[in-house]
């Protein structure tokens, strides 16, 4: 029983799309066809625009998924402490190999005669913080500088990989540790705007430590208890700091843009699978980003790297994949939802599954540590629900769940079976959209048991997804204990 309110043509995949808005993909209209294309996600990237700019996009997704009669959820990415390049005179500098280029401060935009190239950065202190020999990446890391000489007008860097940048694009220092701050003011207006528009995850960009994501949750809670932290990784410093940052956050963005940048390019995809796994372990949702269907920006159709790069993130163990340029301002926007929906089908069609299966080389942290979220008896009852749906071939697992949590737990447990969260909280149901496997069902009684069984049972029937002898666990509190989800239901349609 898959699909009891979904629009999307065939069935939904277990595997959660993330898609990233932008001009090709905010009108109300074009929303709806995401939706239904399989989008579970959107993502408002601030970077690209404040609370102005984001309002009228957030507007239409709330239209959108209230005319589809299903719950989506939002993610804000906050800019953090990215640095970019400033204004360039003409809006492009070309570098050549071997130029020398200048940055200097912004008030003082003077070019030294020996050096045609002044460029400004968002970052003031950078000057006083670089040092001979330091890497300055530019441009997604497509031009590559050397710095030769610091002194108080500025750094002088020589060119060692030639390219274009353009004004304001991203400027990368692999291995400096820089003192910008986590948030900046405009990052902590922008949060609290977030918190107080129901916005469901604050994406926090360039995480170096775990305090960084407990400023930011702090700050959300303030104004919004249900506002959720995703930590992106990408940085050297957060994979150092993997396990605490992943302990602090309520979820992680494997963030492979401006990691790719960071680290060794190289080394990208087996720091995928490292953070999948500390996100696995710990019980967090966990998104992997950038460049999924990069080619589909221009073109119907991914290359075959691309889609073996989907198939393999599911098979990592990520809960979801997500679209950036493809949505935001590709050619296709619909046409790569659709794909990314079908290669996750395909995927999970065929793939071994079971916690188990997928992440047999992933042992879990020991007790002491503490770093499971989740309470020990949700966690059981749940790995517990989940064989016995397999083993009597259920249709369905039914959770009725107030935070999420127990959703989430079945989602880590990566059963071929469908998890139905049911819930009467607005932001829990939409918080699920992110979890693997899981579909968000809203308008079921969820303090009765007997009635919510009756209500999936009518439901199933009228859509006709379950018949006669169909079987449905039911995870539920006992109302002898009733904290904690501790009763299991198997229940056969009569
Ligand atoms: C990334 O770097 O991969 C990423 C998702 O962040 P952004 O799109 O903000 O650069």
């Amino acid at each position: 029983m898959p699909k009891p309110h979904s629009p999307i043509e065939s069935r939904p995949s277990r595997t959660k799309i993330v898609a990233t808005i932008g001009p090709a993909s905010s009108s109300q209209t074009q929303l709806v066809a995401l939706l239904g294309a399989g989008v579970d996600v959107f993502r408002l990237n601030m970077a690209h625009g404040g609370p102005a700019e984001q309002e009228a996009p957030l507007a239409a997704i709330r239209a959108a998924a209230q005319s589809v009669g299903r719950p989506a959820a939002v993610l804000t990415d906050l800019a953090g402490p990215k640095i970019r390049l400033g204004e360039i005179p003409g809006g492009q500098l070309v570098c050549n190999a071997d130029d020398r280029v200048q940055f200097v401060h912004s008030s003082s935009l003077v070019p030294r005669p020996s050096s045609p190239f002044p460029l400004t950065t968002t970052y003031e202190p950078l000057l006083d913080e670089l040092v001979v020999g330091d890497r300055i990446m530019l441009a997604d890391g497509t031009v590559s500088l050397t710095v030769e000489e610091v002194d108080t007008d500025g750094a002088i860097c020589r060119v060692v990989q030639s390219g274009v940048v353009r004004s304001r694009q991203g400027v990368n220092l692999p291995g400096v540790k820089l003192s910008a701050k986590a948030l900046d003011e405009t990052d902590r207006r922008n949060a609290v705007w977030a918190a107080k528009n129901d916005i469901d995850f604050v994406g926090l960009s360039f995480v170096r430590k775990a305090d960084e994501v407990r400023e930011l949750k702090a700050l959300l809670a303030e104004h919004n208890p249900e506002t959720q932290v995703i930590a992106k990784i990408e940085k050297p410093e957060a994979l150092e700091h993997l396990d605490e940052i992943v302990a602090a956050a309520d979820g992680v963005m494997v963030a492979r843009g401006d990691l790719g940048v960071e680290i060794d390019i190289a080394r990208v995809a087996m720091a995928q699978k490292e953070i999948i796994a500390a996100c696995n372990r710990q019980r967090k949702p966990v998104i992997v980003a950038t460049q999924m269907l990069d080619s589909m920006t221009h073109s119907r159709t991914p290359t075959r790297a691309e889609v073996a790069d989907v198939s393999n993130a599911i098979l990592d163990g990520a809960d979801a994949c997500m679209l950036s340029g493809e949505t935001a301002i590709g050619e296709y926007p619909c046409e790569a939802v659709k794909m990314m929906h079908r290669i996750a089908m395909e995927t999970e069609r065929l793939h071994a599954f079971t916690a188990e299966d997928v992440f047999q080389n992933v042992s879990p942290l020991p007790k002491e540590e503490g770093a499971i979220a989740l309470n020990p008896i949700t966690e059981s009852t749940v790995a517990a629900a989940g064989r016995i749906a397999e083993e009597l071939g259920a249709k369905v697992v039914v959770v009725a769940t107030a935070s999420g949590a127990t959703a989430l737990s079945m989602a880590k447990n990566r059963r071929r079976v469908f998890t139905l969260g049911v819930s009467d909280s607005p932001a829990t149901l939409r918080r699920m959209c992110l979890y693997w496997g899981v579909i968000p069902l809203a308008g079921a009684p969820i303090d009765d048991s007997a009635a919510l069984l009756r209500y999936i049972v009518d439901l199933g029937r009228a859509e006709k997804l379950l018949t006669t002898g169909d079987r449905i666990v039911l995870i539920a509190g006992t109302g002898l204990s009733v904290t904690r989800h501790n009763m299991i239901v198997v229940h056969e349609v009569g």
